[in-house]
């Protein structure tokens, strides 16, 4: 017979506890880009994905104002299909100078939905170690093998492609390389030169998840692909519009017969609400002041190239993880700089592996010099080089 639910639930969270792995949600409103609110005390927020300081933007906020604040009231398919999608898409195709864009609830979602839909029992997914959750989860819901590669190690990684390739030439079936450009929790890029090369040789899809790379990443902010120079080798582009792009929403961006296709099969489309209109004008907007007003893009590097400076080193990206390692003293160290006037958040396994927490600094365009002074003297002699 079952414990009571109340049991179980009461005897899992003792045990996170006693791990230092208990999470809790604290109230927090923005308080205008680079600062938090925090159960009602004002700190330097150094834990969002707004690395442009877009989310605030006056222009976000009208457009999003403007059109109908109420929801899509139905899937896509089944009347919600309010014009503000195909604007959204059309703006996200011309961005990324792909055929077409298909947008969907969430970044989870269009991973969720994208890749089940893509390969399944017979196939073989080939994937990064630090990819995120999502990724996993998906290729994981999907029915292919999974194939996991040490982070990026390109040698392991050729191995296994051609291992698959050698059972897809058999038993026929297709495989899937699926990596991220900027790794969420590490701040480091995938060398997706290297990456394209490899799914070249073996005839495999390469699917990117940027959403830490788009808007960040390459000469127009088109992401890891644009900046590494393989936007043509890139099979399926991944995004958020909640990171830098600071609005909501996921999208998958390829050919017009990628999208035709993910609208007939994507199972987190289909059977899902999507985006609120509001939502999808207000990334609009976003990607219309990404491509006409070069100041965010600007502060973000100048902010970067401050931070690494002081680092000895080039930032990769506005992720610059602080290695703990002991889940509690992680925490320890997060409260107390909290009291001191930043909010750097402690990451802790499940999202890194076990004994590998860290605080995770993220930089955004917002971010005064006062508020670098800050993590200067607060945080980064923490830092080893
Ligand atoms: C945040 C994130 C996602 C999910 O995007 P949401 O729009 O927040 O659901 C997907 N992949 C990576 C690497 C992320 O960091």
């Amino acid at each position: 017979m079952n414990p009571p639910i109340r049991e179980f639930c009461e005897s899992g969270l003792a045990g996170l506890e006693a791990e230092g792995l208990l999470r809790r949600l604290r109230v927090s409103e923005p308080a205008g880009g680079r600062a938090i609110a925090l159960e009602g005390r004002e700190v330097i927020n150094f834990a969002s994905n707004d690395y442009l300081g877009l989310a605030f933007h006056p222009r976000l906020r009208a457009s999003a104002r403007e059109s109908d604040p109420r929801g899509a009231t139905a899937s896509r398919l089944l009347g919600g299909n309010h014009p503000a999608y195909a604007e959204l898409e059309a703006a996200l195709a011309a961005f990324k100078r792909a055929e077409a864009a298909l947008v969907f609830p969430c970044g989870y979602s269009a991973a969720i939905g994208t890749i089940p839909a893509l390969v399944g029992k017979g196939d073989f997914v080939v994937m990064d170690k630090l990819c995120h959750a999502c990724l996993v989860d998906a290729a994981r819901l999907s029915g292919a093998t999974l194939r996991v590669f040490p982070h990026n190690d390109l040698g392991r990684c050729g191995e296994l492609l051609a291992s698959c390739a050698a059972r897809t030439a058999v038993d026929g079936g297709r495989v899937l390389l699926l990596t991220e450009s900027v790794f969420s929790m590490d701040g480091d890029l995938a060398p997706l030169d290297r990456l394209a090369e490899l799914k070249r040789e073996h005839g495999a899809w390469l699917m990117v998840d940027e959403a830490h790379g788009t808007g960040v990443l390459g000469e127009n902010g088109r992401g890891g692909a644009e900046q590494f120079g393989v936007e043509a080798e890139v099979d399926v582009a991944m995004g958020t519009l909640s990171k830098a792009l600071g609005a909501v929403g996921g999208f998958i961006v390829g050919s017009g017969a990628l999208r035709d296709f993910l609208l007939n099969r994507a199972r987190s489309l289909i059977f899902s609400t999507g985006l609120p209109p509001g939502a999808c004008r207000a990334a609009t907007e976003a990607l219309r002041l990404l491509g006409t007003d070069p100041a965010p893009r600007r502060r973000l590097r100048a902010n970067l190239a401050r931070v690494g400076a002081r680092l000895g080193r080039e930032l990769a990206s506005p992720i610059v993880p602080v290695e703990v390692g002991e889940e509690r003293r992680c925490v320890a160290l997060a409260e107390d700089l909290l009291a001191r006037g930043g909010w750097v958040p402690a990451v802790r396994y499940p999202t890194v592996p076990r004994g590998k927490a860290r605080l995770r600094v993220s930089l955004s365009a917002s971010h005064t010099d006062a508020d670098l002074d800050w993590l200067e003297r607060e945080v980064l002699p923490g830092i080893r080089a």
